[in-house]
């Protein structure tokens, strides 16, 4: 009977492992090994791979942030005297935004681009919302649905930008 080759894992020289990455064909025990969709790869493929997939310069960053911060400081408004009603436009803002910073950026993927964007849409409602909560603390009741309009706007933006096709 032929036993299993035993195997010492590429980073872990005193690891024997079963595993291989099933790209470069390394092997790797448990704990370098990560389960992606087409199987388990060592850690250097995935990070290879992640720079291939993620294309973004840095000046789509720039653009996003521009874009994220001049929508959020011109919808701000909006949604302050919206109140309740600004929860359906979290959604709207949000995709609109995503879709205007995809386009503007070549449609190039970046990492942290829905990170930018968020904190974009953010700092705008944050700027107008801000006299009033330095005016008086107990103001943060007034800004729930500003709140939610800001959860279900980034988590749109997330949504479009970071998980998409
Ligand atoms: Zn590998
Ligand atoms: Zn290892």
């Amino acid at each position: 009977m032929v036993g299993e080759e035993t195997l010492f894992c590429a980073f872990h020289p005193d690891i024997p492992t079963t595993l291989r990455c099933n790209r470069c064909g390394r092997p790797i025990c448990p704990r370098c090994a990560i389960s992606t969709p087409v199987g388990y790869r060592c850690r250097e493929c995935v990070a290879g791979q992640q720079a291939l997939f993620f294309n973004a310069r840095p000046l789509d960053y720039g653009i996003a942030a521009l874009v994220a911060v001049v929508i959020g400081l011109l919808t701000a408004p909006i949604v302050a005297a919206l109140g309740f009603w600004a929860i359906f436009a979290g959604p709207l803002v949000g995709s609109l935004t995503a879709g205007v910073v995809h386009r503007l950026t070549g449609r190039r993927r970046g990492q942290w681009i829905w990170l930018v964007v968020s904190g974009g849409l953010a700092a705008g409602l944050v700027m107008l919302r801000l006299p009033l909560l330095l005016a008086s603390p107990f103001a943060l009741t007034r800004l729930l649905w500003d709140g939610i309009y800001l959860a279900l706007a980034i988590s749109t933006v997330i949504g479009y930008l970071r998980f998409w096709r």
